[in-house]
């Protein structure tokens, strides 16, 4: 997130964070400033646990802020860990926020910390800031051009300086970014997703371009491309899973491209049944979809607890596992002598699967059949999405008969590559020149896997 040109910048950051929630359930933290400087406030936990305090918003004056919710891809859930990241350099003090992971971090630390560099937190993102500091141009301009061009990986950034703003998005645009505009004040905002503009009644102005900086300051927008194009990479599992229903992503709802994968999926595996159930909230779209085009009734035949938070994002698997049955409840009502086609966006582990097809047969489903609206997970996202390596991943160690057989179902299918791009508006993967990162799908890796050199790449 952020605000630059609005009273109030840091409670209006705040808010945005809340909207993005979803992106990140580990830690928050906002740095704004005024006259007086900047200020900063991060916690562990959710935005509004730690912005729960009014006496923390007004710690952070300024008409300028930004901020970030953090879900770890690489680094522990440590309070020096937490974004936005601040320096004060020979020009003056900068504050970043990072979204996506980076390929090369691990390499470019070990040149850093012989160089001199004194590292204060385990992630990826903090080889920015050493970057920066050691670029022998002057303008923060120039140095953070030159810092983004020995980067690889996935990385959407907004930085602030005491007069200006800046985001960023990485050649191949793999994580989102969109500018946005608060209509009295004329303010502008920079957020992951447009929910977080909904929220403050913020307008959509556009999506940052795939290579594209964004310099924002009280003369307006400026636009600056560094890099020579390419073919962009936006992550298609932002569209299945990752990004919130309400936002539009590059143009395109993200509740009609799910909606309509379920509709492409029950094109492709039809099934006779009674009544279509989602695994919420994720899968509820889709659910929609399928049972639209199939024209079998959708029913709410998993209640979910609202109080828990997204399973997959907490650490460890014990935790998951209790999770897993904290969160969702057959509703017995709908399952009960019934044959059930359940509709949810992706299978990593298999773990949610198994429980809930256990829980609805045990409700009296008579058959259960799933029907998942990603292809196969079978390999890792080293673009930040916290996917597990290929030993965990279901789809990576089983065929698609084994699979069934461990979940528990009498059948299962995924949405075809076909079936998923013309969900999104393309003809079909083939047809597509690129257009998306798709890796832990295809494990067609756009951006080089530096760090992992020798282990995944061949
Ligand atoms: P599993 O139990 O198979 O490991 O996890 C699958 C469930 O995790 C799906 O319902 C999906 O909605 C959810 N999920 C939550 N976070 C993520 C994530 O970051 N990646 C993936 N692939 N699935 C996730
Ligand atoms: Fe998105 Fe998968 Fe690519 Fe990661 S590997 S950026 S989750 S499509
Ligand atoms: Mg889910």
């Amino acid at each position: 997130m952020g605000i630059w040109g609005a009273d109030e910048a840091a409670a209006l950051a705040a808010l945005g964070l809340h909207a993005l929630q979803h992106r990140g359930q580990e830690a928050a933290g906002i740095v704004s400033h005024s006259v007086e400087g900047f200020r900063q406030h991060k916690g562990l936990g959710l935005v509004g646990d730690v912005f729960n305090d009014p006496r923390v918003i007004a710690s952070l004056p300024g008409r300028s802020a930004i901020g970030h919710n953090r879900y770890a891809t690489t680094g522990a859930t440590l309070l020096r860990n937490v974004q936005p990241l601040f320096a004060e350099f020979e020009f003056g003090g900068l504050a970043v926020a990072h979204n996506g992971n980076l390929t090369n971090a691990e390499t470019l630390r070990k040149v850093l910390v012989r160089r001199g560099c004194i590292f204060q937190s385990t992630t990826d993102s903090e080889v920015f800031v050493h970057l920066i500091a050691i670029s022998l141009y002057e303008t923060v301009m120039d140095r953070l051009i030159d810092a983004v061009k020995q980067v690889k990986g996935a990385y959407s950034l907004v930085a602030l300086t005491s007069d200006m703003m800046i985001g960023l998005r990485d050649p191949l645009g793999v994580r989102p970014l969109i500018l946005g505009r608060l209509p009295h004040s004329g303010a502008w905002v920079l957020a992951s997703e447009t929910c977080a503009l909904d929220i403050m009644g913020a307008e959509f102005v556009r999506d940052v371009e795939p290579g594209e900086i964004v310099v924002i300051d009280d003369a307006g927008v400026r636009s600056i491309k560094p890099f020579s194009p390419v073919s962009p990479r936006f992550c298609v599992f932002e569209y299945i899973y990752f990004a919130r229903p309400d936002s539009v992503l590059e143009g395109h709802p993200v509740y009609t491209a799910r909606q309509k994968i379920g509709v492409e999926l029950a094109r492709e595996s039809a099934v006779d049944a009674d009544v279509i159930v989602p695994v919420p909230d994720s899968g509820v779209p889709a659910a929609m979809g399928f049972a639209m085009e199939s024209g079998i009734p959708f029913e709410m035949g998993i209640i979910r607890n609202h109080y828990v938070g997204r399973t997959f994002i907490e650490p460890t698997d014990h935790i998951r596992h209790l999770g897993v049955r904290m969160k969702h409840s057959a509703n017995r009502v709908v399952l009960e002598g019934k044959r059930v086609v359940l509709v949810d966006d992706s299978i990593v582990r298999g773990t949610t699967s198994r429980k809930i097809v256990d829980m609805v047969r045990a409700a009296g489903a008579t058959e259960v059949h799933m029907r998942i609206s990603s292809p196969p997970t079978r390999h890792p996202c080293f673009y930040g999405i916290d996917t597990p390596e290929e030993s965990k991943l279901l789809a990576a160690t089983h065929d698609l008969a084994s699979m069934a057989e461990v979940i528990g179902v009498d059948s299962l299918a995924f949405i075809s590559f076909d079936g998923l791009y013309r969900a999104l508006g393309h003809e079909g993967r083939d047809a597509m020149a690129a257009g998306y990162c798709d890796a832990c799908f295809t494990g067609d890796y756009p951006i080089e896997l530096v760090d992992k050199e020798g282990r995944l790449v061949a």
